[in-house]
């Protein structure tokens, strides 16, 4: 075997010998499958642009408010009180993601993820229409640097850079939601010049990642692409190469390949599917549409490449489900379930009160002690709820900062207040205190903690 045909069992096809990086100039694709891939990056791009303006019941589809610490996701608001539920449904999430690639492989990176999405489907496509098809591309990359080229690249890079802002302004979206983007955005730059660098930088970063990093982040750099080699089995189904009838290849074998390189030329990631698995493949079937025309060309059946798994090529057709998908299914049900529940049945406010750090006690003149507290309620509900603040555990007074307790739905209320309790009821230099929350009278929380005294 020559070096070119073993080198991909000892490296990324991208990088030499040496540890360099190999340019790919992948040719663009065309076919049924690359058809169904665009029109569903559509929905993804869609998603992803739209997902922060949609409103459900007043709140945001989708917002990521790690200042404030609380998260909305298809409209249930999860505050930092709610960590547990939010780990129940991160867990679910990846367990599925585990599910589905058992099952399916690495759909997910060549249909659904951000990266391949915008790569492929913005940048790519702006590319050819830019500077043409692979073997233009690679003639313009290695020619002089005539007029010609100038323009083109000029044009091509401060598109690239145009989008890369756009991308970054899209993500703080999610982050702190339309309203407050565009108080952002209408604000004079040396008001928010901080912001503005790291608007700046994080563009510069998508830049350089969809301009020269590019498919390096699939095949070197994502976790997720990593752990394919732990998920996939022989049942998995994947971008597959049918050894059975392609071998032996070449024009004059009686294999259907006829080792034309036709699926390795459109291969965004450079590989040679017929080599078997490989990490690299980002399942984006662009070699399954490429080997199908081939195919038809030389009138021959299709599906040489196509979606299947080891099992099925070897052995034909079986069914996608196996004790492995199974047993991650009623996992995944049975986590899910639960998550449902505590979602469905978290108290409809949440109170924290906790004494203020750095301060003990006071002794007062009408023979009481005092401690000052911090308070912070969480409301959950979609209405406006009056509060008040009793202490039940014993006889004693609260002073609350400010004169009203309301919080707006789906906000946090956060004040400080003190609480005096007679000198002859503290008995300890520790002594628990409950208090309860009202709400028109009516408890509604309860909530302890301690009272420090001399
Ligand atoms: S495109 Fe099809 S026929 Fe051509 S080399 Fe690839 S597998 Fe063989
Ligand atoms: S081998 Fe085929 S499916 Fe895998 S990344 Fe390359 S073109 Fe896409």
């Amino acid at each position: 075997m020559s070096e070119k045909d073993i080198s991909f069992r000892d490296r990324p096809i991208n990088m030499d010998a040496k540890g360099s990086r190999k340019w790919v100039y992948a040719k663009k694709p065309k076919g049924e499958w690359y058809t169904r891939r665009t029109i569903f990056s559509w929905f993804v791009l869609l998603f992803f642009i739209g997902a922060p303006f949609i409103k459900i019941n007043g709140n945001p589809f989708i917002l990521l408010d790690i200042a404030s610490r609380k998260f909305i996701i298809f409209g249930a608001i999860f505050w930092a009180q709610d960590t547990f539920i939010l780990a129940l449904l991160m867990l679910s999430f990846v367990l599925f993601i585990l599910l589905f690639t058992v099952t399916f492989g690495r759909l997910w990176c060549g249909w659904a993820c951000p990266q391949t999405i915008f790569l492929e489907m913005v940048f790519r496509k702006i590319e050819h229409l830019i500077e043409g098809d692979y073997k233009k591309r690679y003639k313009l990359d290695h020619g002089p640097w005539t007029s010609e080229k100038i323009i083109k690249k000029v044009i091509k890079h401060a598109i690239f850079i145009f989008i890369s802002m756009a991308m970054t302004n899209t993500f703080l979206l999610w982050f702190i939601g339309p309203e407050k983007w565009f108080n952002l955005i209408s604000q004079p730059i040396h008001e928010n010049l901080s912001g503005f660098i790291i608007m700046l930088l994080v563009s510069a970063f998508f830049y350089w990642v969809y301009s020269f990093f590019r498919e390096q982040i699939c095949t070197m750099v994502c976790p997720y692409g990593r752990m394919q080699s732990v998920l996939l089995d022989s049942k998995s189904i994947v971008v597959s190469y049918d050894y059975k009838s392609g071998e032996p290849r070449g024009a004059k074998n009686s294999g259907d390949c006829i080792d034309c390189g036709q699926c390795i030329s459109v291969c965004p990631t450079g590989i040679d599917i017929k080599n078997g698995t490989q990490l690299e493949c980002i399942n984006c079937a662009a070699c399954v549409d490429q080997c199908n025309s081939v195919m038809k060309s030389i009138g021959k059946k299709p599906g040489l490449i196509r979606f299947d798994s080891e099992n099925g090529i070897k052995n034909g057709h079986k069914p996608i489900w196996n004790v492995r998908n199974r047993s991650y299914s009623v996992v995944l049900l049975i986590l899910f379930s639960f998550f449902i529940y505590t979602l469905i049945s978290r108290p409809v406010i949440e109170t924290t009160i906790l004494r203020t750090p750095g301060l003990l006690f006071q002794e007062n003149a009408d023979n009481t002690i005092s401690n000052v507290y911090n308070i912070k309620i969480v409301n959950k509900t979609h209405e406006k709820i009056p509060l008040q603040i009793r202490l039940i555990s014993q006889k004693g007074e609260i002073k609350m900062a400010g004169n009203k307790m309301e919080i707006l739905d789906q906000s946090m209320f956060e004040s400080t207040f003190i609480l005096f309790i007679p000198k002859k009821q503290v008995k300890s230099d520790k002594t628990e205190v409950e208090f309860g929350i009202y709400s028109n009278n009516e408890l509604i929380e309860t909530y302890k903690t301690t009272f420090v005294g001399p």
